[in-house]
This record gives structure tokens, C-alpha cells and sequence, in this order.
């Protein structure tokens, strides 16, 4: 190991320790801690998030950092100590331009702007959410132009964050994709969709009997319940103190029987990603997934391209219908088939099919573009919001709430990170193509088999953590770059053979 690393070594232990341990508050905070916690609680992992910063960023470190980049010192270096210094540099680059000052007024300014969104949203009040709203786009825009090289948008700063791989310019033409494909294939979709019965989906489903057929979907998967736990919470997360202590959370409506069973297998897809890390690289800064856009695809790969395929329910059906018989035994597969895929336009990100979906971030992702560009000032946003699901969906929301005020992620400042939710569908779809090609895949899913499919996952993205960036992980393994042609395609070929177009 070089001299150098070896002097950086205990720094990054120490702020790996205070972000395990900042983690392990915040999922307490969300799914064990008593209601009344929360505000003395916030004093504590506010805390720790200052010496996690005070940890990683501080002169030692930036010596050693600005010495470890130099080509005699890399040279010195293993491939993890270079992606662990290249991963240090990215780290930098995002805190360091931020004044102290403005970046405490900043989380001052969203830990109060998410509890008036919050409200608003209830009250259906956008003009009450407005004016915080304004303020975190200008914080944004300008830690965006302190980190802009020349010439470089303020909004493709904030892209990157999320993945280095995708900007505007990837974006655009993704996005231009969808706009061309998916819009009118939903159309075609939505006037048939009404003739799909779903109202099993919506009778009485005991919650402890879901609870236990979630529990069994989750280990039917790859859910390891030696590394890992499954708790309660508002909204299913995932969370990870390294890969042997890794943390999902579910939520159950009595009359909806998707929702859970859904959420469980989605959130097990991140999980298995997280526990599938290399030892290696577990609790170092290269430890966790590599892009947010890398870690939806492998959850949405688990939810809907095994999850809502009929070879995945095949062997598994009749154990869901003798669970809950008084709801299901007059519901064929096929019909619940149709059913967990029923697709049309909606207004709700969060419960649209997986065929609207992207046209959500669609809009999202135009909105945010708008927005870092000046093209919209924040009064218009409600306007402008209801005009391009009118265009796009062909529904216009009846009200804010069901509207603009429906996502958290603005009034927290996360900005660009939409997109990575649409990117990976796609990414999932490519991946799919790939392993029907080199492996029986649809067999494996009819033998209730997922070993293989998991172990090819693990080898060709799980175990290499954020050492590789998600183009590098689709080029070895698919050998090609993202190409959003398989997401069309996966899509339309779903579609047609459900609605029979
Ligand atoms: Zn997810």
C-alpha cells in the first residue's frame, strides 16, 4: 500500500464510522423511534453530520488528497485506492466551494422547507410552499455556479451528481425518446385499459397475512435475512451500514394487496445490490451502489421485469390464492396478470404503472430544466405543471396537491435527481435483453430458480460497488454503452402482447 494511502487510511475510517452511524439514527428515526424523538433527536445526527464533514474535509486530508492525485503517487496506487481517491476528489469538489456558512443556512433552510411542503401539500396551499421554494433554487443555482467549469449549466452540475454518465445531452435524447415512443403507445393502451377487472386487487387483505407473504417474496428473491432486516416505516426505503447490515422497510394498506408485495420486492432489489458488494470494498467510499440510476434499475429490474412477468407468478400463484382464497379464487393468473400490469394515465408519480411512469419524470425533468435555465419563475410552476400533464397525459390535476406539491424531492433541493428513477428502468430493460440472450432466463423464473440470475448480477455489477461508473458496467456486461432503444422496445413488446394492439 502507498505511504500516503496508509497516512489517509484512518481519516476515511472515522468518517466511514460517523455516516454508519448517522444511518443507523435515521432509520431509527423513521421506523422504532417514539413520535415525540424526532426534534431532540435531529440535534444529534446534526452532530454527526458536522464531524462526518469535519472528518473528510479538513487540511490533512486535503494534503493528502492533492498528493495522491499526483501521476508518481497513482502510480503507487491499486485500482480500489484509485476509484477511492477519485470518489475523495468528487466529495471535494461538492463541499468544499460551499462557504460553510451558506451551506449551514442551506440545510437550515430545507429542514424547515420540507415541513412547510408538508403542510402545504395537506392544506393544498402552493402559494404557502412558493416562497421557500424560491429560495432553495437560488442556494441551488448558486452552489451550482461556484462548482460550473466554463461554459458548463448550472443544472448539468446537478445532474452529475447524481451520475456522471448522464447529462443534459444524454438526457435530451433519452427523454426525446420516450416523448416519441411512449405517449402515443400509452394513449393506445389507456382506452383498453378500462376493460381490465382489477377490483380483486382492492378488497380486505389481512395485514398479518401480508406481512408474512412479503416476508417469503423477499427471501423468494435474495432478500438475506443474515445480513439483513426488514422493518416498518411511512415510505419503503432501503438503507445500508455496510453488506452484512443491510436495512429495508415496507408499508401495508388493508385494501390494496400490489402495494406491499410490490414495494417488498423493489426495495429487496436495492438490498441484494448493497449485500452483494465486494467484501473488499464494503465500508470504504467505493462501498455502495454506483449511481442512483445503477440502483433503481437492479430494484426495478426485481419489481418489474421478474416481478411483474407471468413466468415469475407461474409457480408462485397458487401459494398467493390459497393465502388470501375468500379474494382470489375466482381470479385467474391470467387476470391477475393483467391486473399487476394494468397501464393508463394517472396523476401520481408514486402509484403510476410502470408504462406512465416515465412520462412523469418526463415532466419533472423538462420543469427542472426550465427552471435552471430562468425560463419559469416559481408563481408559474403550478401552470405550467398541469399544462404538460394536459399535453402529455391528457389529464389535468384537479388541484396542487394532486399536482405540483405531490413530490418532497424540491423542497429539499433535490434537483436532478428525477431523472435517475426513468434512466433506470432503462437500464434495467437493457439488462434484461442481455441475460435472455446468454441465459434461460424465463426458465429459471418458471423453475422459481433466481440463483443464476442473481449471481450473473452480482458478478457483472453487484460486486464491483461504485469502482466502475454505470456506462463502464453496461459496456462489460452487455458490451455496449446505455442505449434507451431496449427500454422502447421492452415496453412495447409488454404492452402489445397484454392489450393484444
Ligand atoms: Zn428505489
Amino acid at each position: 500500500m502507498s505511504k500516503t494511502f496508509e497516512k489517509l487510511q484512518p481519516y476515511l475510517d472515522k468518517s466511514m464510522a460517523l455516516q454508519a452511524a448517522r444511518s443507523l439514527f435515521e432509520w431509527d428515526d423513521e421506523t422504532a423511534a417514539p413520535y415525540e424523538a424526532a426534534e431532540y433527536t435531529s440535534k444529534v445526527i446534526g452532530i454527526l453530520s458536522n464531524e462526518y464533514m469535519d472528518s473528510l474535509i479538513n487540511d490533512e486530508v486535503r494534503k493528502l488528497l492533492k498528493k495522491l492525485q499526483e501521476d508518481k503517487e497513482q502510480e503507487e496506487l491499486t485500482e480500489t485506492e484509485k476509484a477511492i481517491v477519485k470518489e475523495l476528489a468528487k466529495i471535494y469538489d461538492q463541499l468544499e466551494s460551499v462557504p460553510p456558512k451558506e451551506y449551514r443556512a442551506f440545510n437550515e433552510l430545507t429542514s424547515k422547507s420540507s415541513r412547510i411542503w408538508a403542510k402545504a401539500r395537506k392544506d393544498n396551499r402552493y402559494e404557502d410552499f412558493a416562497p421557500y421554494l424560491n429560495q432553495v433554487i437560488d442556494y441551488k443555482k448558486k452552489f451550482a455556479s461556484y462548482r460550473a467549469k466554463k461554459g458548463k449549466k448550472a443544472y448539468e452540475v446537478l445532474l452529475n451528481d447524481f451520475d456522471e454518465c448522464f447529462g443534459i445531452k444524454e438526457l435530451d435524447e433519452f427523454f426525446n425518446k420516450v416523448k416519441e415512443n411512449l405517449i402515443p403507445l400509452l394513449k393506445e393502451v389507456g382506452h383498453k385499459a378500462d376493460t381490465i377487472d382489477k377490483s380483486y386487487n382492492f378488497k380486505s387483505y389481512d395485514i398479518s397475512k401480508q406481512k408474512e407473504f412479503c416476508r417469503f417474496l423477499s427471501g423468494y428473491v435474495g432478500f438475506d435475512f443474515n445480513r439483513g432486516v426488514i422493518a416498518e416505516s411511512a415510505h419503503p426505503f432501503t438503507t445500508q451500514l455496510h453488506n452484512h447490515d443491510v436495512r429495508i422497510t415496507n408499508r401495508f394498506i388493508e385494501d390494496n394487496l400490489e402495494s406491499a408485495m410490490f414495494s417488498i420486492i423493489h426495495e429487496s432489489g436495492h438490498a441484494i445490490y448493497e449485500m452483494n458488494i465486494d467484501d473488499s470494498l464494503t465500508q470504504t467510499l467505493v462501498g455502495g451502489g454506483t449511481s442512483m440510476g445503477m440502483h433503481e434499475a437492479q430494484s426495478r429490474f426485481f419489481e418489474n421485469n421478474i416481478g411483474r412477468s407471468r413466468e415469475f407468478w407461474e409457480p408462485l400463484y397458487d401459494r398467493l390464492v390459497n393465502t388470501y382464497p375468500e379474494n382470489l379464487k375466482e381470479v385467474s393468473l391470467e387476470n391477475f396478470i393483467k391486473g399487476i400490469n394494468k397501464a393508463a394515465p394517472s396523476l401520481i408519480r408514486t402509484e403510476a404503472d410502470e408504462l406512465s411512469y416515465p412520462l412523469h419524470i418526463l415532466i419533472r425533468y423538462e420543469i427542472e430544466k426550465m427552471i435552471f435555465d430562468g425560463e419559469v419563475n416559481v408563481d408559474e410552476l403550478p401552470k405550467v405543471w398541469n399544462k404538460k400533464y394536459q399535453e402529455y397525459m391528457g389529464i389535468t390535476p384537479p388541484d396542487d396537491a394532486n399536482g405540483i406539491l405531490q413530490d418532497t424531492h424540491w423542497s429539499q433541493g433535490e434537483f436532478g435527481y428525477f431523472p435517475s428513477y426513468a434512466i433506470g428502468s432503462a437500464v434495467a430493460a437493457q439488462i434484461h435483453y442481455h441475460m435472455l440472450d446468454i441465459m434461460p432466463f424465463n426458465q429459471y423464473l418458471l423453475d422459481g430458480n433466481l440463483t443464476p440470475i442473481r449471481e450473473y448480477l452480482k458478478d457483472s455489477i453487484h460486486k464491483y460497488g461504485a469502482t466502475k461508473n454505470t456506462n463502464e458496467l453496461l459496456k462489460d456486461m452487455t458490451g455496449e454503452e446505455f442505449n434507451a432503444d431496449y427500454y422502447i422496445k421492452y415496453l412495447r413488446e409488454k404492452y402489445q402482447k397484454l392489450y393484444k394492439l
